[in-house]
């Protein structure tokens, strides 16, 4: 058998793996790369500042080419459709795409948001069909969050978006957080009080060296093996097996049954070999890895009237060559490299 087909079930298409045999199963689509706020570790503001260019309306898929396209990869086996961006809830009628999409009840269908515009999103969201929500948040003391966000954006306004998501049912919320050394790691365990018992899943995120813009140095990495410690000091925890192959958060639960908290250690613990998943840009650049450096075009296949087997052929073409093992092969020089914005390519 070669090493970019394996067998099929009886009557059901064959699976597409790449060279080391990972399936296409994920599908992260960025809907924008514009947002509302500046990150440090993101969009620092001394790069995307108001002389920034972002994309031109025209550049962006419109509903119907993602639509297409998420048809096509859901015939290659994707089964999770994840929107992001930059701030996927400030591109206009967002809902709109989500009811197209949520046509497929078969995907499952989710989105990485900041929260910012959740209280009056959040219930046409899941009228639209969207079952989940993933919240970004990464500390609960105001004056550090609005420092990280760097556009003053308080936390109550945050919390509010994650109680209208809950009210609305978009649940199980799960809330990310960027640990940072000497930045906010202090607020790990405050975090990891506050959404014990609601509910909601925390997870944290080692310090990525996404983009080439954001400064990072492994000396602001807290590893998960570390959080892990911190966390269980106080409130025991235990680790509980993966729900699929492929999960990108180590999940641990408390011991006296208030819940669960994740871990995301694309630093400390590389987890490629299980990494099933593709990056769609705004634009319609596929990308098989969050650190490439080149993306494949397929908004002008879209634009040039291609068919759905043309389309298909390519994608087929990219993942079968995919060799990405990025967090494997980590140093401090690869961590230099120029490599696309995750605001563009899609977290
Ligand atoms: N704007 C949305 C949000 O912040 O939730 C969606 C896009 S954002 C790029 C997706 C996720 O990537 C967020 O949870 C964010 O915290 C995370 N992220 C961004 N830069 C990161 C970095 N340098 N290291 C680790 N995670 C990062
Ligand atoms: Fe915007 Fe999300 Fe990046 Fe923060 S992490 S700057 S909210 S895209
Ligand atoms: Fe996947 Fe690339 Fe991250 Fe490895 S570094 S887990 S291949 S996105």
């Amino acid at each position: 058998m070669s090493p970019s087909s394996e067998s099929p079930a009886a009557g059901a298409a064959p699976v597409l793996v790449d060279t080391r045999n990972r399936p296409l199963r994920d599908l992260r689509v960025s809907v924008t790369d514009r947002c509302n706020f500046r990150c440090t570790y993101c969009m620092p503001k001394e790069v995307f500042g108001k002389d920034f260019q972002f994309l031109e309306r025209e550049a962006l898929l419109s509903f119907g080419e993602i639509h297409r396209l998420v048809r096509i990869f859901r015939d290659h086996g994707v089964e999770k459709i994840r929107l992001t961006g930059g701030e996927p809830l400030v591109r206009r009628k967002i809902e709109t795409l989500i009811e197209m999409l949520a046509y497929h009840d078969d995907l499952d269908l989710t989105l990485t948001t900041n929260a910012s515009l959740l209280p009056q999103k959040a219930q046409a969201l899941k009228d639209a069909g969207l079952k989940r929500i993933t919240v970004s948040l990464d500390a609960l003391d105001d004056a550090i969050f609005r420092r990280m966000n760097d556009v003053d954006f308080p936390v109550g306004k945050v919390l509010a978006g994650i109680e209208a998501a809950d009210r609305a049912g978009l649940n199980p919320i799960k809330v990310n957080m960027v640990v940072k050394r000497g930045v906010n790691d202090h607020e790990v365990l405050p975090m990891a009080r506050f959404f014990r018992g609601s509910g909601h899943i925390l997870r944290f995120i080692e310090f990525m060296d996404v983009g080439s813009t954001n400064g990072w140095d492994m000396a602001n990495v807290v590893s998960s093996r570390e959080l892990v410690e911190r966390i269980h000091a106080e409130f025991p925890i235990a680790p509980v097996d993966p729900n699929y192959r492929g999960e990108v958060a180590e999940r641990w639960r408390y011991l006296d049954g208030r819940g669960e908290v994740g871990f995301i250690s694309s630093v400390t613990q590389a987890f490629c070999k299980d990494c099933t998943r593709a990056r769609l840009s705004a634009e319609g650049r596929l990308f098989t890895c969050l650190f490439a450096t080149e993306g494949t075009d397929l908004r002008s296949l879209l634009r040039a009237d291609a068919d759905d087997a043309e389309v298909s052929a390519a994608i087929t073409r990219v993942w079968r060559a995919r060799t990405d093992r990025y967090s494997e092969i980590r140093t401090a020089e690869t961590a230099k490299m120029r490599k696309v914005e995750m605001s563009y390519i899609g977290g």
